[in-house]
């Protein structure tokens, strides 16, 4: 059977896109809601047009392109994903789950075979959160994890506020276009991670989003002279910080499961080169993808400091910032796409995303799932992003052939 997706036709795509908001050195700065986001979002718009897809947006700026099925009564198919960048980032992450549903809708629509159900593509704004600082907002909004009222008064570091933009690119539609129930959503991702390299897979079926917990400790020891006090009687609240982070590392690190945590931020006070810290305030990230296991690693995290702080005689406190809850994507649709990837000899492998996507939040309403393709060294959010076509092209076929099962 020859493939009824043109890989060419992605990858002219993807290169147009690419050079919008394009960097001398390689990779894009095309953050939500710039005149490059606005750029890209009119090309697709206009590929859009000539597919005679039925273009809407709603309120938030999203942007959708309906084929109408046969039996408009049917709930959509949903595919798509993002068109912004972080600054300074690649040109894979999120145009390509953009691309391969516009793809998909394309072939299917070429075919001359009308679908039953009707198949919606959709561009998420603001996905990456690096100009105005909540990722994923929209899709949150549509699952009312966050208030529309958050998402339009979200500022960047100039003052524009995400309303002002969306006014000023003519971007805003009717909140009655909002996405809303569907039959399905499916977004096509890079890994943006090493994992499928490593096991020299072309496939990633996505099982779920790994859970997150994040915490600040603050610690007091006694500021003091950095010279003439002597180290046996100093309470140094940075040194006990390290103590409380390294048994953290090692004790995770023991686990051998998928339990991370990561110091991202620390600080000492006063800060200064002669003096003992008599604070220092640490940031923890704690993930897996086990709700359960994630609640439990969380009270040992605790317990853990706790112990530590005892030894060291220090005074401690923590504050939880933000807990997300793993999501697990829905399990029928894995079976159907791992079956596909049998029968076609599609090399592939099942794993959980440690990366949020939109589709963690609209998997709230809709019954979602993932499909990642291999990103080259595992980079991305860098102009090193990469992911080979070959693996593309399997990644978009096995999304055409379970989109046909499901629109016919
Ligand atoms: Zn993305």
């Amino acid at each position: 059977m020859t493939s009824p997706i043109s890989i060419t036709r992605i990858r002219d795509r993807h290169a147009q896109i690419a050079g919008i908001g394009a960097l001398a050195g390689g990779g894009v700065s095309r953050l939500a809601l710039s005149d490059e986001d606005k750029q890209a979002r009119d090309v697709l718009q206009q590929w859009m047009k000539e597919l005679n897809l039925d273009i809407s947006q709603d309120d938030l700026g999203n942007m959708y392109g309906l084929l109408p099925g046969r039996d408009p009564s049917l709930d959509p198919i949903v595919l798509g994903s993002h068109l912004d960048s972080v600054p300074n980032g690649g040109t894979f992450d999120g145009v390509l789950g953009v691309l391969a549903g516009l793809e998909v809708i394309q072939s299917i629509k070429e075919s001359g075979k009308m679908p039953e159900r009707p198949l919606l593509l959709v561009n998420f704004t603001n996905e990456e959160g690096a100009r105005f600082p909540v990722p994923m907002i929209s899709s949150g909004v549509l699952a009312e994890t966050y208030s529309t009222q958050k998402m339009m008064t979200l500022t960047d570091e100039n003052h524009i506020t995400v309303q002002n933009e969306l006014e000023r690119l003519v971007l805003q539609g009717d909140e009655t276009n909002r996405l809303q129930q569907a039959h399905a959503f499916l977004e096509l991702h890079i890994e943006q991670g090493p994992v499928l390299e490593d096991e020299r897979r072309q496939i990633g079926l996505v099982k779920g989003i790994q859970g997150l917990s994040w915490h600040e400790f603050t610690i007091w020891g006694d500021a003091d002279h950095a010279g003439p006090s002597p180290m046996a009687s100093r309470a140094d609240a940075g040194i006990m910080a390290m103590k409380a982070m390294l048994a953290l590392h090692e004790w995770v690190s023991s686990l051998e499961d998928q339990t991370t945590i990561t110091f991202g931020r620390i600080k000492t006070e006063p800060f200064t080169i002669n003096v003992i810290p008599g604070k220092t305030v640490f940031s923890a990230d704690i993930r897996h993808p086990d709700k359960a296991v994630l609640d439990q690693r969380i009270d040992e995290m605790l317990k853990m400091v706790e112990q530590t702080m005892e030894q060291e005689s220090g005074n401690w406190e923590e504050t939880s910032l933000s807990y997300m809850p793993p999501v697990t994507f829905h399990e029928p649709f894995l079976q159907e796409l791992e079956s596909i990837c049998r029968e076609q000899n599609f090399s592939y492998y099942s794993m959980f995303s440690g990366a949020g996507h939109d589709a963690m939040h609209i998997s709230k309403f809709i019954p979602t799932v993932m499909l990642f393709v291999p990103s080259i060294g595992g980079k991305s959010h860098h102009p090193a992003e990469l992911s080979r076509w070959e693996d593309i092209g399997q990644a978009v076929q096995l999304m055409h052939e379970w989109t046909t099962g499901h629109c016919y």
